[in-house]
C-alpha cells in the first residue's frame, strides 16, 4: 500500500486519491526572475519522481506547476533593469524548461503563469470580500486571519489571542516566522514603475500567495489531491494558501501535503539570498554530466536533507556508471539455454523491493539499494553464463520498470539527434561561418544543455548526445 508522510498531520497515511485511478496534483513551481539553482531542482526532481511512480503504480496523474512571473522579486528586477515583465520572465522560464528537459524531468500537464489569471484571482479576492475575510487598507487589500480560525493548522503556528495579528498587516510576501499576521492578497502599487493591473477590487498586483490559490482550484477543483513544495513553503505560502482557498470555499483545500527537505551546500541551504548557490549550468560547464545530477539528487528520500559535495557528486557518477556498465553487460551476456531462471526470479525480487521502499513515501534511496542487490547478485551469474534469454529480458525489463520512475538511464530512448538540435548546429555552423563567434558560443552552450555534444573536426561538426 502506498503511504505518503502528509504534513497536516504528521503522520503516515495510505494513499487513497479522491477519483478512483487519477491523482491531481498542485506543485508550486519557479519564480522566474533567475536560473533555478539545483537545490530548487532537488524539489522540481522530487515533484517528477512523485508524478512517475504514481504512474508506475497505475494511476493517471494532473499536475499543475505553476510559473510565478509577477511577485516583489521580479518587480524589483524589473525596476531595477529597466525592462518589462514579460522581458524578464520569458527568458528564464524558457531557460527553466531547458533545464528541467536536461534533468529528464518530465513536463507537467498544466504550467500556468501567474499573469494569465488575474480574473480569477480577483475574483477569489472579491469572495473573501463578500464574506468577511478580506479588508482593504491603504489600498492594498488582506485576509483577516482572525477570521479563519484553523489558520496554523499545517505548520502549526497559531494566531495568539484575537487581535488581528500580532505583527499587525504584513506586505512582504516572505516573513519571518514570529510574524503571524494578517497577508497582503491584493497590492496596490508603491514603487515607482511598479507594474499594476486594473480591476474590480481597484489597481494592484496580487500577492505571492494567491495565485496558487487560484490557479489549483481553476484547474483541479476546490479540494484535490496531493499538494507539494519545499519546506520553507510550508510557512507562511502554504497556510496562507490553506486559508484563503478554505475561507473562500469552506471545503478541503487539499489532503496531502508533501514537503521536500533542503539542499544544502557545505551545510547551509542553498539559497540566492546567501550567495552560495549552483546553477544546472554551472556543473554542466565543469563538465558534470546531467544525468549524475538528477541521480545526486534523488538518491536521498525527499523528506531527508541532502549535502552538495564533490564527493557526492562523484559517488552518483559512478553508481550510475554501474547501472549502465551492468545493463550493457546483461544486453550482451551470452544466453545459456539451460539458464535455472535464477536471473528472472532476482529480477522480480527487485522490483518487488523497490515498490516497498517506493509505497513507503517515496524512499528513493531503498529502491536504488534494491536496484543495486540485483546488479550483485546478476554479475556473478553473467560470469557463470546462467542467463537464459528468458532471464536477460526479465531483468531489463525490470530495470526499465525501476528506471521508468527513476529516470537516469533513459532506456529504450531514440539515441537520433532531435531536429531541434540538428537546427541549432546548422546555426552555429552559419554562425562561424560568417565570423559571429559570440553566436557560435552561445548556440553551442544551448546545445550542450540541452545534453549533447559537438565535435568539430576536419570532416565538418559531429553532434551526439552526451
Ligand atoms: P522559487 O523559485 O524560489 O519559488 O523556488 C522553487 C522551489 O524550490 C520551491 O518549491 C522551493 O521550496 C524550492 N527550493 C528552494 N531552495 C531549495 C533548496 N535549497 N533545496 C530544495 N528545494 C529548494
Ligand atoms: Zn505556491
Amino acid at each position: 500500500m502506498l503511504r505518503f508522510r502528509n504534513t497536516l498531520t504528521g503522520e503516515l497515511e495510505p494513499f487513497e486519491p479522491i477519483e478512483e485511478g487519477r491523482v491531481r496534483i498542485y506543485a508550486c513551481g519557479p519564480t522566474v526572475w533567475n536560473f533555478a539553482h539545483i537545490g530548487n531542482f532537488k524539489t522540481f526532481v522530487f515533484y517528477d519522481v512523485l508524478r512517475r511512480y504514481l504512474r508506475f503504480r497505475g494511476y493517471k496523474v494532473t499536475e499543475v506547476m505553476n510559473v510565478t512571473d509577477v511577485d516583489d522579486r521580479i518587480v524589483e528586477q524589473t525596476i531595477e533593469l529597466k525592462i518589462s515583465i514579460e522581458e524578464l520572465t520569458t527568458k528564464y522560464l524558457d531557460y527553466f524548461l531547458e533545464d528541467m528537459a536536461t534533468l529528464n524531468i518530465e513536463k507537467p500537464e498544466v504550467m500556468p503563469k501567474a499573469t494569465d489569471h488575474i480574473p480569477e484571482m480577483v475574483a477569489l479576492v472579491e469572495k473573501l470580500l463578500a464574506n468577511g475575510m478580506a479588508y482593504e487598507a491603504e489600498g492594498s487589500i488582506y485576509f483577516r486571519i482572525s477570521a479563519f480560525e484553523p489558520y496554523g493548522k499545517l505548520s502549526g503556528k497559531k494566531l495568539e489571542g484575537n487581535q488581528a495579528g500580532r505583527g499587525g498587516r504584513v506586505d512582504a510576501q516572505e516573513y519571518a516566522k514570529a510574524d503571524v499576521s494578517d497577508f497582503v492578497l491584493w497590492k496596490a502599487p508603491k514603487l515607482e514603475g511598479e507594474r499594476s493591473w486594473d480591476s474590480a477590487i481597484g489597481a494592484g498586483r496580487p500577492g505571492w500567495h494567491l495565485e496558487c490559490s487560484a490557479m489549483s482550484m481553476k484547474y483541479l477543483g476546490e479540494t484535490f489531491d496531493i499538494h507539494a513544495g519545499g519546506e520553507d513553503l510550508i510557512f507562511p505560502h502554504h497556510e496562507n494558501e490553506i486559508a484563503q482557498s478554505e475561507g473562500a470555499t469552506g471545503k478541503t483545500f487539499a489532503r496531502y501535503w508533501l514537503h521536500s527537505k533542503f539542499l544544502n551546500i557545505e551545510n547551509q541551504k542553498m539559497s540566492k539570498r546567501f550567495g552560495n548557490f549552483k546553477t544546472l549550468r554551472d556543473l554542466l560547464e565543469n563538465g558534470v554530466e546531467p544525468m549524475a545530477i538528477r541521480y545526486l539528487l534523488l538518491s536521498a528520500p525527499y523528506r531527508t536533507q541532502l549535502n552538495f559535495t564533490a564527493d557526492g557528486l562523484d559517488a552518483a557518477s559512478a553508481s550510475l556508471e554501474r547501472m549502465r556498465n551492468f545493463v550493457r553487460r546483461v544486453r550482451e551476456a551470452q544466453s545459456a539455454p539451460d539458464g535455472d531462471g535464477a536471473g528472472g526470479a532476482a529480477a522480480a525480487r527487485m522490483l518487488e523491493a523497490f515498490q516497498a521502499a517506493m509505497d513507503d513515501d517515496l524512499n528513493t534511496s531503498v529502491a536504488l539499494a534494491a536496484v543495486f542487490s540485483l546488479v550483485n547478485e546478476v554479475n556473478p551469474m553473467i560470469d557463470a553464463r546462467k542467463i537464459s534469454d528468458a532471464d536477460r529480458e526479465a531483468i531489463l525489463a525490470a530495470i526499465e520498470r525501476a528506471d521508468g520512475v527513476l529516470g537516469v538511464l533513459a532506456l529504450g530512448e531514440d539515441e537520433s539527434v532531435p531536429a531541434e538540435i540538428l537546427e541549432l548546429v546548422a546555426q552555429r555552423t552559419e554562425a562561424r561561418r560568417s565570423r559571429d563567434f559570440r553566436l557560435a558560443d552561445e548556440v553551442r552552450d544551448r546545445i550542450t544543455a540541452a545534453g549533447y555534444v559537438i565535435e568539430d573536426s576536419p570532416d565538418g561538426t559531429k553532434v551526439r548526445k552526451r
